[in-house]
């Protein structure tokens, strides 16, 4: 897989605004937000995207889901949340490094865009 600015994240080579970090992932403030709160869950190992997920991965992934969840807590999202994650060009995906948008602080909308 060929480096995202996400892995640069990671390992601290350029700023972010991180809200939450564990042995496995990392979540920080989207530079450009679509939201009020738009925070980006990220697994630490640089998987693609969800496509890119194998069986080893699953405990990874049920993880990622869980922060999701602490995250939005400690956000305050009491009044609900989206969470989007695209996969590849039809999905909207700009960076190859999986991960979780946490969308909230405004009504959402369906269907998307
Ligand atoms: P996606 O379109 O699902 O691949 O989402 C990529 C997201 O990464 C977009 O919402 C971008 O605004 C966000 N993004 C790109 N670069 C950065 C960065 N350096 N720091 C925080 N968010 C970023």
């Amino acid at each position: 897989m060929s480096e995202t600015i996400f892995a640069k994240i990671i390992r601290r080579e350029i700023p972010a605004n991180i809200v939450y970090e564990d042995d496995l992932c990392l979540a920080f403030k989207d530079v450009n937000p679509q939201a009020p709160t738009h925070i980006l869950v990220i697994p630490k190992k640089p998987l693609k995207c969800i496509d890119s997920g194998e069986n080893e991965d699953q405990l990874l992934l049920g993880h990622l889901l869980l922060t999701v969840k602490k995250v939005a807590e400690e956000a305050h999202l009491s009044n609900g949340y989206r969470v989007v994650i695209n996969n590849g060009k039809d999905g909207g995906q700009t960076v190859d490094h999986l991960h979780l948008h946490i969308l909230g602080d405004r009504q959402m909308q369906w269907p998307p865009g």
